[in-house]
């Protein structure tokens, strides 16, 4: 056994959290490290689907809106993640798209930044230059729909970007591509300090670290469940709306869901105090209780056990590529220091598509984020120590094989095609 197998065994067995692999449906055969991806299945989730259709659905029928919890379902499993993300209750409610969300989120944060209706003085949204795509698509028409004007800039120039024409800055808290953290705390602080709002997109963070919305004061946030959540393929997203600010929150979605007498059917529309002005129409009620059996997992499991795991595990990843691919063939865009990484491993790789089908056929899963980056997502519930040796030295395999024969073929034509 080599030296690098026999610490992963050594991890492994200190592991405290290597017990909650049982609680997820995965086999040996492969190493699963596309879980910031597509986060894999909880076990008890069929059951719970199972008895929400035949059951909830099928035998009580309407009488479930209120005997089975649909109504209350997306205030109740905010509720559930709120200390994933250090928020108190009262803060979060589950419904649609992370996309969606976005957009509540950063018109509300105009709205907000400019209180008195037609006259704008803050007319500028900063986003996030490196964000997910979504994201900055949903700022610009948000901009455009707000009369603001929409400026990119890197989560690193927000501080020099900030002014007073500032309402709403919008980030993402660990990028997706590359696995580097942002400064939320003093980040939120220097757009607080600017009189501007923060909204952050948790997607790549919740679940994965502690977050601390209510700790560093964050105005407005948003994130999806089928990522480090494992709520499962579209599983709706959160919004968060600080406690303070929600009898502000103006959303430009007003729905029956959000007023304050849903079945009273009135004509004018009148907000519902509290976090659930955040809904618009009926809940997606089938993917939220999947969600809602999903977040069980988390039972007992502490975020800063996760942080830590994860921590080392990303270690423990980059010293083994270190160890067994050769010197120049990767190259990690995933910073270094603790405080700046997320629970990704981003290796720049020649060729990295071909690498990456060739790393799947083999058993280790990860994802292929153009135009050449190999992405490793950790998951500290269900990925282990050994899982990552293995994951490292197939890709050393990968490299010598794909790359000595099947690649420069492929790498040329890429090349001709740019
Ligand atoms: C995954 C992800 C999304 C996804 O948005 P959907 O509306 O759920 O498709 C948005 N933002 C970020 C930062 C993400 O990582």
């Amino acid at each position: 056994m080599s030296e690098l197998a026999a610490k992963a065994g050594a991890l492994d067995a200190a592991d405290e959290l290597a017990g909650a692999r049982k609680r997820f449906v995965l086999d040996d055969a492969v190493v699963y490290l596309d879980g910031n991806s597509l986060g894999a299945l909880p076990a008890n989730v069929p059951g719970r689907v199972e008895d929400v259709v035949r059951r909830q659905w099928g035998e009580l029928r309407i009488r479930s809106w209120d005997e089975s919890g649909w109504w209350d379902a997306p205030e109740r499993i905010g509720d559930r993640i709120a200390p994933l993300v250090g928020a108190a209750p009262g803060q979060i409610v589950v419904g649609d798209s992370t996309s969606v969300n976005v957009f509540k989120a950063v018109v509300a944060a105009v709205r907000m930044a400019n209180p008195i209706a037609g006259e704008a003085v803050r007319d500028e949204i900063l986003v996030d230059a490196t964000t997910f795509p979504t994201d900055g698509y949903i700022a610009e028409s948000a901009a455009r729909m707000t009369g603001c004007s929409l400026r990119p800039v890197t989560p690193e120039q927000v501080p020099d970007a900030l002014s007073g024409r500032t309402a709403a800055v919008l980030l993402n808290h660990v990028d997706y591509r590359t696995g580097r953290l942002h400064d939320l705390p003093s980040l939120t602080a220097a757009v607080h300090a600017a009189g501007a709002y923060a909204v952050w997109d948790l997607c790549h963070s919740a679940g994965a670290l502690p977050v601390g919305l209510d700790e560093h004061g964050v105005d407005l946030a948003i994130g999806c469940t089928y990522k480090y959540l494992n709520g499962g393929p579209g599983s709706p997203a959160y919004l968060y709306v600080r406690h303070d600010l929600q009898d502000r929150f103006d959303s430009p979605l007003p729905g029956w869901n959000s007023h304050a007498d849903p079945f009273g059917m009135r004509g004018e529309f009148e907000p519902a105090a509290g976090a659930l002005r955040g809904r618009v129409g009926t809940p997606d009620i089938l993917s939220m209780l999947a969600l809602e059996a999903a977040l069980e997992v988390w039972d007992g499991v502490s975020i800063e056990a996760v942080r830590a795991k994860s921590l080392a595990l990303t270690d423990f990843f980059l010293e083994c590529v270190g160890a067994y691919v050769p010197e120049g063939r990767v190259e990690s865009v995933t910073p270094v220091a603790h405080a700046e990484r997320g629970s990704q491993v981003a290796l720049r790789c020649e060729g990295a598509g071909d690498v990456m089908k060739a790393l799947i056929e083999r058993g280790v899963v990860g994802d292929f984020r153009r135009p050449d980056v190999l992405r490793f997502g950790f998951t500290p519930l269900y990925v282990g120590f050994a899982d990552v040796e293995r994951a490292a030295r197939v890709l050393a395999d990968v490299l010598a094989d794909v790359l000595g024969e099947r690649l420069p073929e492929a790498a040329r034509t890429q090349a001709a095609r740019r």
